[in-house]
């Protein structure tokens, strides 16, 4: 019977099934992946490397193809250079907009739609970000705690998809973001400070990995960035939140949430237009991370038909008017010495463009090597995870992207040429045509 069911689906999703039996080989034997050029991410890169994989973790890089273990499955890859799998930090992964259906994109976040459909039809969205070359993300706000059942069933091998480090719904004070102007789920509300308190434990007893607080206004087609959240009560969550150790970002569209967050111990700070020098030098001295999310509304404004949205010609006017101002902050903070992270805000459709973000952080100065950092080993230490993700070296999850191309002298090459991706040992996009040898 259980055969049965498994041919069943198999007829009907064809693809994903047959990428599951690639994940299932992920605890077998040792591979040897060969590449033309290697970019470890601990500041090294390989010409002609064998990286050796068994089970999902890197056990050793070679350059002499003679100390390949005899009998071990060679995949040739020398055509590429491999990077690191990219991290993405701010993602809403389980943000679907199912176009089969007439209600506008954000309305059907606030439509009722059983837990089940929404994380099934999100498998998409997981997919498109795996061919971006994103092995991982820390998903910064979902609705009914579909970020954590995405999570668990992509953990347990039952869906493929990206490592997920979730935060829930993430703290907001009525009528502010998520979804201005929607009626939201209560989960996540808090309006004073022992709210804050008890939504810090109730999404840290329901499983997140990451506190996501939202200190000012300001989401989808509203850009303004008034503050929501007091020191106090920023300082309480950061607190609480390190207590349980877990970290903390804060949403702030405006300066006035980013001062005081960076004061109060967050640990990444999202969007944030308009920082005076004086935050943007705390930030610095701190160690901060900045996800500035440029991308995401020149996403918004290609795609503004979407939505529904009355005067899309105003709309549109201020979106780009808010680029350019987090550009410019961005700019002022990368000359600052400022950490960053890259982070899409991706949702919906944009899943898959998450990598888009690093051109804006050439386009602000950083070499494509710097930029690749950002979602690599700066990534990996917002995570905490800096010594298991971020990098191809002994030890670390055979997480690991193969690009066409110089990602060190083309940032496009990251952006637009991922051909292979691996992630825990298992190959989950597979663009490298037949040459591979066995
Ligand atoms: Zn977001």
């Amino acid at each position: 019977m259980r055969r049965l069911i498994v041919c069943f689906w198999c007829a009907l999703l064809l693809v994903p099934c047959l990428q599951f039996v690639r994940a299932g080989e992920a605890t077998g034997a040792t591979k040897a992946l060969r590449f033309g050029k290697l970019v470890d991410g601990k500041g090294k890169v390989w010409s002609d490397a064998i990286v050796l994989v068994r089970g999902d973790r890197i056990v050793d890089i070679l350059t002499d193809a003679a100390k390949i273990p005899v009998g071990t499955e060679v995949i040739d890859l020398r055509r590429y250079t491999a990077i690191p799998g990219l991290i993405d930090v701010h993602p809403h992964i389980t943000f679907y907009w199912d176009q089969a259906s007439k209600v506008y994109a954000f309305e059907q976040l606030n439509t009722p739609r059983l837990p089940a459909v929404s994380v099934f039809l999100a498998q998409e969205n997981a997919r498109r970000t795996l061919e971006a070359g994103v092995t991982t993300v820390r998903d910064l706000g979902s609705n009914n705690w579909d970020d954590i059942a995405m999570r668990d069933l992509i953990n347990r091998g039952a869906m493929i998809g990206p490592r997920m480090f979730v935060a829930g719904y993430g703290i907001y004070v009525a009528d502010a973001p998520p979804r201005l102007g929607y009626t939201t789920p209560p989960g996540g509300r808090a309006n004073n400070l022992p709210d804050v308190m008890r939504v810090v434990r109730e999404e840290v007893a329901a499983g997140v990995d990451v506190i996501k607080m939202y200190a000012s206004t300001g989401t989808d087609k509203d850009v303004s960035g008034f503050q929501t959240y007091t020191y106090e009560e920023i300082k309480a969550a950061a607190d609480l939140a390190h207590k349980y150790g877990k970290r903390l970002a804060v949403h702030s569209y405006g300066p006035d949430g980013a001062r005081d967050a960076i004061r109060a111990g967050a640990d990444s700070i999202e969007h944030a237009t308009d920082m005076d020098d004086e935050t943007i030098a705390d930030m610095a001295r701190r160690g901060t991370f900045y996800v500035p999310t440029i991308d995401h509304n020149r996403w918004y404004v290609e795609h503004i038909g979407i939505f529904g949205w009355d005067n899309e010609k105003q709309i549109a006017d201020g979106l780009n008017a808010y680029i350019q101002r987090n550009f410019e902050t961005a700019r002022r903070a990368f000359k600052a010495g400022v950490r960053f992270a890259m982070g899409s805000d991706a949702l919906f459709t944009m899943c898959g463009e998450n990598t888009r973000e690093l051109g804006w952080f050439v386009k602000l100065g950083m070499t494509p090597g710097q930029a690749l950092a950002t979602a690599t080993t700066n990534a990996a230490a917002l995570l905490g995870k800096e010594k298991e993700l971020g990098a191809i070296a002994p030890g670390y999850f055979a997480d690991i992207v193969a690009v066409e191309g110089d990602p060190l002298a083309d940032v496009n090459v990251t952006i637009s040429n991922v051909r292979w991706v691996m992630k825990g040992g298992a190959v989950v996009v597979d663009k490298s045509g037949p040459q591979k040898t066995h």
